[in-house]
């Protein structure tokens, strides 16, 4: 049936036809042959962890971004426990970043014992404000973990000027960010440290997996000495010089990624650019689809960067219409559009309220962005038609829920 933009059809979820006959997922991985065949022959080879493709991948990585040392890990929250480990914090320590993030970001601060503080977002990017950053800074605090939301880098150059005025570390939280830029530089070559995550929803996948980038050699021997159990050399390297002995200096973690995990990362990093293009292309045409319809705001993109597209958030203005985003996002899924919500804001979970005794209003621009927030499907495999579907959709239930002029 052709949808005249504006007209009023019904809703799958008012028993109406679906858009789509099976669910377009909100994110999903894409893995070829190429893939497969290399994963096998490691399966093939002498080394399943931490040989020859860890640091085939680790170089590979930095050279992408721009970095000297990539470090690889078994996941990107073990990343940035690494990370926060690296810069140093321990109890009594604060660190500063956003509530609007995936639980790890925080839950990473946590883990060396030190204390989260949040700071609040701009309302354009919904990235952390430095203004906020500002005014939360005390004697006990030792970072900063921007989060590059959505695959829009974060405000860098504030960042890095108020952690050189305090002595801080910059932490940039890149997981949804690889391949972005910030005045004409990769992420992964700006912050301190940097870290990507390769869950399968992410720019690049090895199943779980992730990676901290750096241009310090003290931050980069800290990083590798912390994934594994806090030794002071790896295994292949003692095999090399034919040595028995080690050291462990510090208590580190098994945070190893492995050569099985690597072997598809190096194929999948090759791709990277190519799947840049297809979700800048996706992004271009649903913002320019959805300019026009009444009710969806699309997301900003400020001049100084190029945007990653891990995520597509609009935001609805309620004002404009007679649903809630509960109501307009059960009635997406009913059209078999797999939606998403990024994110609940991180100190309105369970664990922080009855830790922290957050109750809801500490950060308005964030808890209020939340309450608009729907991540529509966004993924370098997705199809034209997927694309479509997707514009359809939003269009239908838009037009249902608008508020008569
Ligand atoms: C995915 C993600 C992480 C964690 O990565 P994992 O690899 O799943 O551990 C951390 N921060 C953000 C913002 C993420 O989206």
């Amino acid at each position: 049936m052709a949808v005249i933009p504006g007209a009023k059809e019904l809703l799958a979820i008012f028993g109406g036809k679906p858009v789509r006959s099976t669910l377009l997922p909100y994110g999903r991985q894409t893995v070829t042959e190429e893939d497969i065949a290399a994963v096998a022959a490691t399966l093939r080879s002498d080394w399943l962890t931490t040989g020859p493709k860890v640091a085939e991948f680790e170089e590979a990585f930095a050279a992408k971004v721009g970095a000297k040392f990539a470090i690889s890990f078994s996941s990107g929250t073990a990343a940035l426990h690494a990370a926060v480990f690296a810069a140093g914090l321990k109890q009594g320590d604060e660190a500063i970043t956003t509530p609007l993030t995936f639980a790890a970001t925080a839950n990473c601060i946590l883990y060396q014992g030190a204390t989260p503080v949040f700071a609040d977002v701009h309302a354009d990017t919904l990235n952390l404000d430095p203004d906020q950053v500002r005014i939360r800074i005390t004697r006990n605090t030792k970072a900063i973990l921007p989060v590059d939301y959505a695959g829009h880098p974060a405000e860098l150059e504030s960042f890095l000027k108020i952690a050189e005025e305090n002595d801080l570390t910059v932490i940039e939280d890149s997981a949804h960010a690889l391949g972005a830029e910030y005045k004409n530089r990769f992420v992964g070559s700006i912050a301190h440290m940097t870290v990507f995550s390769f869950h399968p929803v992410k720019h690049l996948t090895t199943g779980e997996g992730g990676m901290v980038t750096t241009d310090s050699e003290k931050f980069a021997e800290n990083l590798r000495c912390f994934r594994n159990h806090g030794i002071s050399s790896d295994a292949r390297d003692r095999q090399a010089k034919g040595q028995w002995f080690y050291e462990m200096v510090v208590l580190g973690y098994n945070y190893r990624l492995t050569d099985i995990a690597c072997s598809l990362g190096i194929p999948q990093l090759q791709r990277l650019d190519a799947n840049l293009a297809r979700r800048r292309e996706i992004a271009k045409r649903y913002s320019t689809a959805f300019q026009a319809v009444p009710g969806v705001m699309v997301p900003n993109v400020r001049d100084e960067v190029r945007h990653a597209w891990h995520l597509y958030p609009i935001r609805l203005d309620l004002e404009k219409l007679t649903a809630s985003r509960g109501e307009f996002f059960k009635a997406l899924r009913a059209e078999n559009i797999g939606v998403n919500v990024h994110y609940i804001p991180v100190h309105l979970h369970p664990y922080y309220q009855q830790r922290f005794g957050y109750r809801g209003g500490e950060y308005p621009v964030a808890e209020r962005a939340y309450d608009r927030l729907i991540s529509l499907p966004m993924f370098h495999g997705m199809s034209d038609q997927d694309v479509a579907d997707v514009v359809l959709a939003v269009t239908k239930v838009a037009a249902a829920f608008v508020h008569e002029p």
